[in-house]
């Protein structure tokens, strides 16, 4: 339904969330928006309502909002650009209704947030022999950072991808393969693990004015099939 919206970053949101904080009294009333609900006119519009750590977080096909409830109950769900969008419960119906998007009306097809909610980019699933070529090419990024550090007299690059100009450091800058995301490599920023896209791909500080400058992480919030956080690695 807001599909324009879909380019935002991720960090965004999570500081969306951060701001809206957690839903207090959440847990009663919320627990009727929790689940999946689908367009009632057909088409394939579709909302994924979850509740997580006292907060509600609102899945469409292209991204996930922060929502609380106010305190008639009714779901409010926050859009960047389009401020907060109230999602009430038709009484008599039991369908949700939005204002916005091509779909006014949805119908609770599941209770159970657990369904797979289809996806439009792949990520196939990381062998085992993927996450350890991962975990490779994220020690040779950061063998070639300290490389580039001594060479560069005590500084990192500003950008990752300055370790591959010319082919100097890194040939070029590695897919990672974590099997939660498409194979990726672009390089996001971020300072903190707290900070990752989780987007797959690479997650690196380039500022020179913070404690983890040159610091490098798998932009991975998931956990490899070892049951470790990609972003530890
Ligand atoms: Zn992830």
């Amino acid at each position: 339904m807001m599909r324009y919206l879909g380019s935002i970053p991720l960090l965004r949101w999570l500081v969306l969330v951060a701001v809206v904080g957690s839903c207090v009294g959440c847990s009663a009333k919320g627990s009727s928006y929790v689940g999946r609900w689908e367009c009632s006119s057909g088409g394939g519009d579709f909302l994924e309502i979850k509740a997580n750590n006292g907060a509600l977080l609102v899945t469409d096909e292209d991204a996930t909002y922060p929502a609380s409830l106010d305190d008639k109950g009714t779901l409010i769900v926050s859009v960047p650009l389009m401020g907060s969008l109230p999602l009430p419960i038709d009484s008599q119906s039991r369908e949700l209704i939005s204002s916005a998007g091509s779909c006014k009306r949805f119908n609770k097809v599941a209770s159970s947030s657990s369904e797979k909610i289809p996806s439009k980019a792949s990520s196939p699933p990381a062998t085992a022999d993927d996450e350890g070529a991962t975990r490779g090419k994220l020690s040779s990024i950061r063998s070639a950072l300290s490389i580039y550090y001594g060479d560069k007299d005590g500084k990192n690059p500003s950008n990752l991808k300055q370790l591959a100009e010319g082919g100097k450091y890194l040939d070029s800058i590695p897919k990672t393969k974590t099997g939660h995301h498409p194979e990726s490599d672009a390089v996001y920023s971020a300072c903190d693990t707290s900070q990752l896209s989780d987007k797959g791909g690479w997650a690196y500080c380039g500022d020179p004015t913070n404690k983890n400058w040159g610091a490098v992480w798998a932009d991975c919030a998931h956990k490899d099939s070892k049951g470790v956080p990609w972003y530890e690695r």
